[in-house]
């Protein structure tokens, strides 16, 4: 629950607004004219600066209107396999606190937690842009820029986006998670037409514990996630990131072993798996916000899309692992690697990923499979 809120100008006339106020009670309320956030770096701020910023940005929450294009594909990464995903933002900033998070990063400068009052106009331009294309199929996720969940019992933008993604012929909703808050879903059991897909970011028990603060444990997460799949969604997993650790190997298999105790594995709609990857700059945040965390400390190395990734043999190996294991529970199971180099398809599935197979509801970009 945030300790401070700051509505800006028009935004306050918006139902979101207002619903997100009286949701949370007694809290102060600070009106400003002004976009910018109340946390803005000044240029020239240092690592410190910056880091204590990121902190008191998890508490404070800015309510203001979006004036962008909403719609986005996701911008992927230089040189490495891109599988066509669509992003919508509804908010910015997440009040979780993964130490390998890279929205301290990327909000180093602007770390407010920002909710945006106008969704209406995303709904709005979500079912144009899909309608003006009927033959593009569109698999459009909330939780790039946050987590999809973390603001539903204050906002209950889920009730708006689950019903419109059931009505799009071309688009799949995916909302992606490490909260267990899944009661406004649980109502839409007839309403979500199979066409919404709730994804949880997943780990070894010991990850969680130690690198992802505030998160629902895996148990917690996995007993949202039957609870999702008894109402009849579809689920996803995303196994990212993928951390070294020693015993990794046994961590995940035990991992793997309990997820499929709790869910069912025809009903997964998909898997990514992905090793820790993070931007140079990142590092510095990581070790002064998490100095008892060990994943800065991994051997890395600089890739192409300037991200320090874990030394390539180990990841491979890392990869190679997972995908393996995930197969023996279900030989068709949809898996794929995200944002991972052509070199890692060709060396852990001899290729990259075809149309008709498995994974063609992931990276085909016409309308014609399954949705
Ligand atoms: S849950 Fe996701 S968005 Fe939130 S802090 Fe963790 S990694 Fe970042």
């Amino acid at each position: 629950m945030p300790e401070r809120v700051f509505v800006v100008g028009d935004a306050a006339e918006d139902v979101v607004a207002q619903r997100v106020l009286s949701r949370l009670g007694a809290v102060e309320v600070v009106n400003l004219d002004s976009d910018d956030d109340p946390l803005r770096a000044p240029s020239g701020a240092g690592a410190g600066e910056e880091s204590s910023h990121i902190s008191l940005g998890k508490r404070w929450l800015m309510l203001k209107r979006y004036r962008g294009k909403w719609l986005k594909g996701c911008p992927g990464t230089l040189g490495h396999v891109c599988c066509n995903l669509w992003v919508v933002n509804p908010g910015e900033g997440c009040p979780l606190d993964c130490t390998y998070c890279a929205l301290q990063h990327y909000f180093r400068r602007n770390p407010t937690l920002k909710l945006f009052t106008n969704t209406g106009e995303m709904l709005k331009e979500i079912e144009q842009r899909t309608s003006a294309e009927p033959r593009r199929r569109f698999r459009i996720c909330t939780g790039e820029l946050t987590d999809s969940l973390v603001f539903d019992h204050l906002t209950d933008l889920s009730l708006e986006l689950v019903p419109l993604f059931a009505r799009l012929p071309n688009a799949v909703l995916e909302f992606k998670t490490k909260d267990c808050e899944v009661d406004n879903l649980l109502t839409l059991r007839h309403e979500h037409g199979g066409k919404t897909v709730v994804s949880w970011s997943v780990n070894a028990p010991e990850v969680v514990e130690q690198d992802e603060a505030l998160t629902a444990s895996l148990e917690q997460r996995m007993n949202a996630a039957a609870l999702v799949a008894e109402a009849g969604y579809r689920v996803g997993l995303h196994f990212d990131p993928l951390v070294f650790y020693p015993g990794w190997k046994e961590g995940y298999c035990a991992t793997i072993r309990y997820i499929f105790s709790r869910i069912d594995a025809e009903n997964i709609a998909w898997i990514s798996i992905a090793p820790l990857r993070y931007h140079p700059e990142q590092q510095e945040i990581m070790l002064r916000r998490f100095p008892e965390s060990r994943l800065p400390l991994v051997e890395n190395f600089l890739a192409k899309d300037n991200k320090l990734r874990i030394f390539q043999p180990l990841r491979f190996e890392m990869l190679r692992f997972i995908w393996k294991e995930l197969h023996a529970v279900r030989a068709g199971m949809p898996v794929y690697m995200c944002m991972e180099s052509p070199a890692a398809w060709r060396s852990i599935v001899g290729g990259p990923p075809l149309a008709g197979t498995e994974l063609a509801e992931i990276f085909s970009r016409s309308a014609c499979c399954r949705v």
